[in-house]
């Protein structure tokens, strides 16, 4: 609750202030220790509470007048004597405190709403300063079949966003001045809501009701898109949808945050004749009825160059053979998939005499029904 304070010491007046005095004494007090001023500083807001506290007290007639009475200020004795308390008034025009006393409370319940009422500043105060990651960029890179297996280093521009170089990053102009679009020219904001609303300086204009108007050339935003010409190196083995993440080539960070991420993400083209799933490859390559009746060893078309592939006699068309390591590269370990043929068999084009009689001598020699598992015969 209230306590014997000295308050004209705490303002450092006489008790014969002149209230022109006391207001004075207050000003310069409170513009030193003032939070915003401070911020952090303990030992400063416990100074700025009673220099308010004493303020408030002195610089209202009838509480002052209590005060020198009792020597101590008390709602109670000062309700008593103010018939309709609508508020208390004396406050200077920088910092008005509006407290309803009905509602707030006794002595001990202003010490309380001044306690919140800081704690809400310095909430305030250290949200604004506090340091804020850039944000990240997200780009997509399209990448051939070849260069997503076997990687590369690419050579891209990105737009960042830098501090503008007319203002330095202030947003502002150096020359003309507009009124302040935050506190509408006043220089003061309110805060809080309800029976408890304070008028503060506008952080905006710091108080002054003016504005420099914005930069001309970054229109306020401070920041501006900058193109940047950057070496990317992709590992081998990347796929549709692969992340690759270069740290600090963001945004820049806000109030000495760090960078934002690069984040580029792969989109990988189809190929002719191969296709991906997961770190396997897969093709389909055509054979000839007597390289697949009678066996071969063929050529087959892989990402690192021809390769062989034997055909063992009696294969079917489907059949899938397995070449090991010709995959693309693992981006989590060091192995490399497989690569998967299929084959089909593609049939001659039989248009001379002798092939037919050759090949209806090869149907005598080797009669089959391959339909008769569903229990039709040959004609
Ligand atoms: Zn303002
Ligand atoms: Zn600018």
């Amino acid at each position: 609750m209230t306590q014997h304070k000295d308050h004209y010491l705490t303002l450092g007046v006489k008790r014969t202030a002149t209230p022109e005095e006391i207001r004075k004494a207050y000003r310069r007090l409170a513009r030193k220790y003032h939070p915003d001023v401070n911020p952090g500083d303990k030992a400063a807001e416990e100074k700025f509470k009673q220099i308010t506290e004493a303020h408030e007290i002195l610089s209202d007639q009838a509480k002052r007048e209590i005060y020198d009475q009792h020597g101590a200020y008390n709602q109670n004795i000062h309700n008593q004597r103010q018939q309709a308390p609508g508020g208390w008034s004396g406050f200077p025009p920088d910092f008005n405190w509006n407290i309803d006393p009905e509602r707030a409370g006794g002595g001990g319940g202003v010490r309380n709403l001044i306690d919140e009422l800081m704690k809400n500043m310095r909430t305030q105060a250290e949200a604004k300063a506090q340091p804020r990651a850039g944000t990240n960029i997200e780009l997509a890179l399209s990448l051939s079949f070849e260069e997503a297996i076997n990687g590369l280093t690419k050579n891209i521009t990105i737009k960042r966003s830098e501090p503008c170089g007319v203002c330095h990053g202030s947003g502002e102009s150096t020359d003309t001045q507009v009124s302040c679009a935050a506190c509408s020219g006043s220089g003061k904001v309110s805060t809080g809501g309800g029976f408890l609303s304070i008028n503060r300086d506008c952080s905006d204009c710091h108080g002054t009701g003016r504005k420099r108007s914005h930069c001309p050339s970054c229109r306020g935003q401070r920041l501006i898109p900058k193109a940047e010409a950057i070496k990317v190196r992709i590992p081998a083995g990347v796929d549709t949808g692969s992340q690759v993440r270069l740290v600090g080539k963001g945004n820049i960070g806000i109030h000495g945050g760090p960078p934002g991420d690069l984040m580029i993400v792969t989109k990988v083209s189809p190929h002719p004749i191969f296709t991906r799933k997961g770190d396997n490859i897969h093709c389909t390559i055509p054979i000839t009825l007597p390289e697949a009746a009678l066996g071969a060893r063929i050529e087959v078309p892989t990402i690192s160059g021809k390769a062989q592939l034997r055909i063992p006699p009696g294969t079917q068309t489907g059949q899938v053979f397995r070449l090991r390591e010709k995959g693309a590269p693992s981006l989590r370990s060091q192995t490399r998939g497989d690569q998967y043929v299929e084959v089909k068999i593609t049939l001659p084009t039989i248009i001379d005499e002798d092939s037919k009689t050759l090949l209806r001598e090869f149907a005598r020699r080797n009669p089959e029904n391959p339909r008769s598992e569903l229990g039709l015969g040959l004609e």
